[in-house]
């Protein structure tokens, strides 16, 4: 392993022997996505750039009470004397004071979340000697600067007020001392402008601000050196705020990577009014395009914070264009040469901050920080697939750049980030992201208030503690779905995400009284017709409507991404879906289907029918003829809807699962029905199938002669029979034989031309997991009562990790975000297991996988449960070799573009495919 250094010191041209070879992604982990910036800045691309001290990102956790530990501290001392010979100054010099300022910049870049000083090392002293003629306002303005920051980020000066909400209710919030004090100074002066404040009025406000520190009995350091120390250890401890610890929760990124923390020589942007600060973007953040005119902002006489904090208007970058100074103009075009050479060398879209210093008259231009900059979910694919088009990134490189899981932001209704600020005070809870969307409209509680209200023509949300398979009607006349209880992979998220209907559940803040027809979280209270909006990306609930957007159809670019991702991976991608959404799935891009769930079809109209079966008094001969006229029933629709699909997927395998219906889910309030303890674990599945064999066997026939009749008709079928949640070897060989005298009777009553087909099963308990030897070759065992063509003619297996994970972690699927949340919020788990595949089910498919793949080394295995549409999830089963992954419709673009980008980073070999 490479020793790396305490600290690191960036000047021009410096080399770093242990920096040879190491990946973008080692280095931005050491030294922060800033640090790493500025190595290349120096010691890379020769871009005139302050000297700077990076202290690396692992030093953030050797805090011990907040301080810097001794060795570290003497370790910075050093890189200090090291900038003071570089710089040519030095701190506490009352002429020539050395001035730096300290920035955070971690692995992946946090904007605003974390903590930033500048201008440390003045003084009283400094300022009483320099704050004289011409320069005087600047050397006050930076001073005032100084203590204000330090008061705010280093010793955390905060002073309580009062303010009354938009309810009217009044509540204590914490305020900015110094903020105040500047608002109310301005005011006095009667502007809004800092640079209305001259010398004299600067001095008077830095009088002020030394009484607030006073007041508040803290004392501001006149030791530069001790300055540096304690906003070093400040800017470490702001990894941890409440903001950084939020949005790093947002954005899955690790605690432990920590802060680097960046002393840098300070250049002044606030120097005169010919000395500017600046950012810009090498393209438009939000479409993504180039623009002949630099995208960003300048602002002249001011520091960098000036700009973020929308102090002053900042001016288009064109105004240096039209500067009455010509240097201003070469800054132009060395600000707009540099950007293009910025995108080859670093081959994306470059963030850039500058400062232009007026060194006795003349403007000179200073890098401060390039990184790969913000982007679009737009943007992100308009970029990378133009930057293959100008040669700079090569098709797989192109296809590292776009993160899959925003992809399908693309299509869906989406929440601005404007309209998201603007609503924050709306904001009532927060349950689980469902199914994606963002939706507004009026609250009901039951099917029957959601059937009305759509007739009437409302936009419909409907409400309710967890939805079953007898709202179905309900759940499709409402534009979004809102459960107190349940998570992600409760069946009826699984239907809200394949059939497109936004939806958040589990939000467990929310009490309904169903009889007062009102729903209360804390002290709000919405009542029915009452209009709220979800945002099922998010998991946001809010009071009132919020405008969403909907994009029509994906970008040319976009596409470009996603055929360039079908060329290159290994994995199939096929999809979870029924005849409904087979057409979307295969327009999405899934070529096959790996889950067909039949209880799905059994809804509205068609349920009676699998009642009739399934409820039916066996005691009482003549149920039979509703039985005998009901499975006829089941057999017609069933053809009808697996034909469809088969012929959407022409040429691709389309696996229909047998009957796998918890009873407890779908027939929750029919008569007659059994109460089970444990019905997760009770009669259902492939138990159902043995008990009730008309059931399978109906199935099989509609699929064979759905099969057989697109035959017929020129296409070319490949039905694929699925097993669902079987625990041992004699299950499956029931099923075979089901299956074999259907294969027999469809070939007789096509004159003796049979259907092919395959037979599969779901690896969904620790049982079958380990049990490949026995179970794999009952799949395509030869009975030799049977001909060869009515035999399966491959097997094939599928994970079904939502009832794996449940089985081997024996943790309800359907429970448990009651207690879950709690176990990642402190780290007893990675990831939240129904999400991502938990290690203990890893193994389970590991297990089965290397066990079937000895029987047959072709045999293809899949994954259908919700973690097939997991990015992490998926680069685990790249690896382990799966054959593919199958996940809702609404996935589908995000599992191509991560299979293709598993594939460049890890290359293997597809696994060979059946004729
Ligand atoms: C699973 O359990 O992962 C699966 C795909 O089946 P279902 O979600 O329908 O139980
Ligand atoms: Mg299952």
């Amino acid at each position: 392993m490479t020793k790396y250094a305490s600290t690191y010191f960036f000047s021009k041209g410096r080399k770093f022997p242990e920096f040879e070879g190491k990946s973008v992604d080692e280095l931005k982990t050491l030294l922060g996505g800033k640090g790493y910036g500025l190595y290349l800045m120096h010691s890379v691309l020769d871009l005139r750039c302050p000297v700077v001290l990076n202290v690396p990102t692992f030093h953030a956790h050797e805090l011990v009470d907040g301080r810097l530990p001794k060795t570290l501290e003497n370790d910075i001392m050093a890189g200090l004397d090291e900038l003071e010979q570089f710089s040519g100054k030095k701190f506490g010099d009352i002429n020539n004071p050395l001035l730096v300022s300290a920035r955070s910049g971690a692995r992946y870049s946090l904007p605003g979340m974390m903590d930033t000083i500048l201008n440390i090392g003045l003084t009283d002293e400094i300022v009483n000697n320099l704050a004289k003629g011409d320069l005087a306002r600047f050397w006050l303005d930076s001073y005032r600067r100084l203590l204000q920051m330090y008061g705010d980020v280093v010793l955390q000066m905060k002073e309580e007020i009062e303010y009354t909400d938009a309810d009217g209710v009044v509540k204590m919030v914490e305020n900015d001392p110094f903020e105040m004090e500047l608002s109310a100074f301005k005011k006095e002066r009667g502007t809004t402008d800092d640079l209305d404040l001259d010398a004299d009025a600067l001095r008077e406000l830095i009088k002020r601000y030394k009484a607030v520190y006073e007041k508040q009995g803290k004392v501001f350091p006149q030791d530069p050196r001790e300055q540096v120390m304690r906003s070093a250890e400040a800017v470490f401890r702001s990894w941890n705020n409440e903001r950084a610890v939020y949005t790093r929760r947002l954005e899955g990124i690790p605690d432990s990577l920590g802060t680097a923390v960046n002393i840098q020589e300070m250049v002044f942007g606030n120097k005169s009014d010919r000395s500017a600060t600046g950012v810009f973007f090498t393209r438009d953040k939000n479409n993504g395009e180039k623009h002949k005119i630099l995208d960003g902002t300048v602002l002249f006489q001011a520091q960098g914070e000036d700009v973020v904090a929308g102090i002053r208007n900042s001016l288009p970058l064109e105004v240096l264009l039209e500067h009455e100074d010509p240097a201003f103009h070469e800054i132009y075009h060395e600000l707009k040469t540099t950007g293009d050479r910025l995108e080859v060398a670093l081959k994306d879209m470059q963030d850039t901050e500058f400062t232009i210093e007026d060194q006795d008259g003349k403007p000179v231009l200073f890098w401060l920080q390039i990184r790969d900059g913000k982007r679009s979910a737009v943007a992100e694919s308009v970029i990378a697939s133009n930057l293959v088009k100008e040669g700079i990134l090569s098709k797989e490189e192109a296809v590292l750049k776009v993160n899959p899981e925003r992809f399908e932001e693309l299509l869906y209704p989406q929440i601005s980030d404007s309209e998201r600020k603007a609503m924050k005070g709306k904001l009532l809870t927060k349950g689980s992201a469902a199914s994606p969307g963002a939706v507004s409209g009026k609250v009901c509680f039951t099917q029957d208030e959601a059937l009305s209200a759509k007739d009437r023509g409302d936009d419909v949300i409907l409400v309710t503690v967890m939805t079953s398979q007898e709202d179905v009607k309900g759940m499709k006349a409402s534009r979004g779905i809102l459960t107190t209880t349940g998570t992600k992979v409760s069946h009826a998220a699984i239907m809200a995400t394949a059939w497109g209907i936004p939806a958040v559940v589990g939000a467990s803040e929310i009490h309904i009284n169903f009889p007062a027809g009102e729903l209360t979280v804390g002290d709000t209270t919405i009542k029915r017709g009452d209009v709220i909006t979800i945002c099922g990306t998010s998991g946001e609930v809010y009071k009132g409507a919020i405008k969403t957007t909907v994009p029509t159809e994906l970008s040319p670019e976009a596409k470009n991404i996603l055929a360039w991702s079908q060329e290159i991976k290994s994995l199939d991608v096929r999809a979870n879906a029924e005849a409904e959404e087979a057409q979307l799935a295969y327009d999405h891009g899934a070529r096959g289907i790996g889950l067909f769930r039949t209880e799905h079809m059994f809804l509205g109209d068609r349920l009676p029918a699998i009642q009739a079966v399934l409820f039916r008094d066996k005691n009482n001969p003549d149920a039979n003829v509703k039985v005998e006229k009901a499975l006829k029933d089941i057999y017609d629709f069933s053809k009808h809807d697996f034909k469809h699909a088969l012929k959407v997927m022409d040429g691709h395998g389309v696996t229909i699962r047998l009957l796998d219906a918890p009873l407890h889910e779908f027939f929750s309030h029919s008569a007659g029905m059994q109460k089970e303890e444990n019905p997760m674990l009770g009669h259902r599945s492939i138990r159902m199938a043995i008990t009730d064999p008309e059931i399978p066997e109906i199935q099989i026939r509609a699929i064979l002669d759905a099969a057989g009749e697109l035959i017929d008709e020129g296409f070319d079928p490949r039905p694929e029979i699925e097993i669902p949640l079987p625990i041992i070897a004699e299950e499956i060989r029931a099923i075979h034989e089901v299956a074999l005298k259907a294969a027999k009777t469809v070939k007789e009553k096509r004159g003796g031309k049979a259907v092919p087909y395959a037979l599969g099963m779901m690896v969904e308990t620790p049982a079958a997991s380990t049990s490949a030897k026995t179970m794999v070759p009952e799949l395509t065992r030869v009975d030799p009562a049977y001909d060869k063509d009515v035999h399966p003619s491959y097997g094939f297996a599928s994970f079904g990790t939502n009832d794996l994970t449940q089985t081997t972690l024996a943790i309800s699927r359907d429970d448990a975000d009651r207690f879950l949340p709690l176990y990642v919020e402190k780290g007893f788990f990675d990831r939240h297991p129904f999400v991502s595949i938990h290690p203990s089910v890893e193994r389970m498919i590991r297990t089965f996988v290397e066990e079937a793949r000895a029987i047959d080394p072709s045999f293809e295995i899949f994954i259908c449960g919700e973690h097939g549409g997991d990015i992490y999830t998926i680069e685990r089963l790249h690896e382990i070799g799966l054959s593919g992954v199958s996940m809702s419709p609404g996935k589908v673009y995000r599992s191509i573009i991560k299979a293709a980008q598993c594939q460049v980073k890890n290359p293997r070999k597809a696994i060979p495919h059946r004729a």
